[in-house]
C-alpha cells in the first residue's frame, strides 16, 4: 500500500496528502478540470472517508442526507476559498458564509480516559472541526497552498518542504507519472 492511500480491496482509496484535513476533503472530487471522480458518492463513503482521515474511529454512527449534503457543500465551499487564494482574489463571500457557519456548530468531545483519548461527536461535529481546519489553513498567510504540478490532477497541499519546493501532491500518483511522461517524450523527439 503507498504512504498516504488508504482503502480495501474493491473501495476507491482515499488520499491524506494534503497536510491539512479541509484540503483532503476538497481532494475526494478528483480531476476536477477534465473528467471530475467524486469518491463521495454517499452517507457510506463519508462515514469511511471520516474513519480513515482519523476524525473519529469507525465513523459516526449515522450521516443522515442533510449532514451528506453539508458535508459536500463544505467541501465545495474550501475549494472556492482555497481558488480564491491560489489566484489573489479576495474570498467569496457565499463560500465564507458556508465555512463560518458550519464552523460554528460545537466539535468532536475529547476525553481522557483509562485507555487513552476518547474521540466522539456526531457528523456535524466532525464537520465543525473540519471546517475551522479549513480557517486555520486559509487565515495563515505563511503556509504555501499549491495545486499539484500535474495539469490534470487538481489536488490541493500545503507545502511545508524546505524552500517550498516540493511539486506533487504525491509522488507515486503524479509525480512519477508526469516524470515518466516527459522521458518518452524526451525519446520521441531524441529519435525524431
Ligand atoms: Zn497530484
Amino acid at each position: 500500500m503507498r504512504p498516504g492511500v488508504t482503502g480495501q480491496d474493491g473501495d476507491v482509496a482515499f488520499a491524506f496528502v494534503s497536510g491539512n484535513v479541509a484540503l483532503d476533503l476538497v481532494g475526494t472530487l478528483q480531476w476536477r478540470r477534465t473528467t471530475p471522480r467524486d469518491q463521495l458518492t454517499g452517507a457510506v463513503d463519508l462515514r469511511r472517508w471520516i474513519d480513515e482521515a482519523g476524525l473519529l474511529p469507525g465513523g459516526p454512527d449515522d450521516v443522515d442526507p442533510t449532514a451528506f449534503r453539508r458535508a459536500l457543500e463544505l467541501r465545495e465551499a474550501v475549494h472556492r476559498l482555497a481558488r480564491d487564494r491560489l489566484e489573489g482574489r479576495g474570498f467569496d463571500r457565499g463560500a465564507l458564509g458556508v465555512v463560518n457557519e458550519i464552523a460554528a456548530a460545537p466539535g468532536r468531545r475529547v476525553e481522557l480516559t483509562a485507555a487513552g483519548a476518547r474521540v466522539s461527536g456526531d457528523t456535524d461535529a466532525v464537520l465543525a472541526d473540519v471546517a475551522a481546519a479549513a480557517i486555520a489553513v486559509l487565515a495563515d498567510r505563511d503556509l504555501v497552498l499549491k495545486e499539484c504540478g500535474r495539469e490534470s490532477c487538481t489536488r490541493l497541499y500545503v507545502d511545508r518542504s524546505r524552500g517550498s519546493r516540493r511539486t506533487w501532491c504525491g509522488m507515486d500518483e503524479c509525480g512519477n507519472r508526469v516524470k515518466a511522461a516527459a522521458y518518452r517524450a524526451r525519446r520521441r523527439g531524441d529519435r525524431r
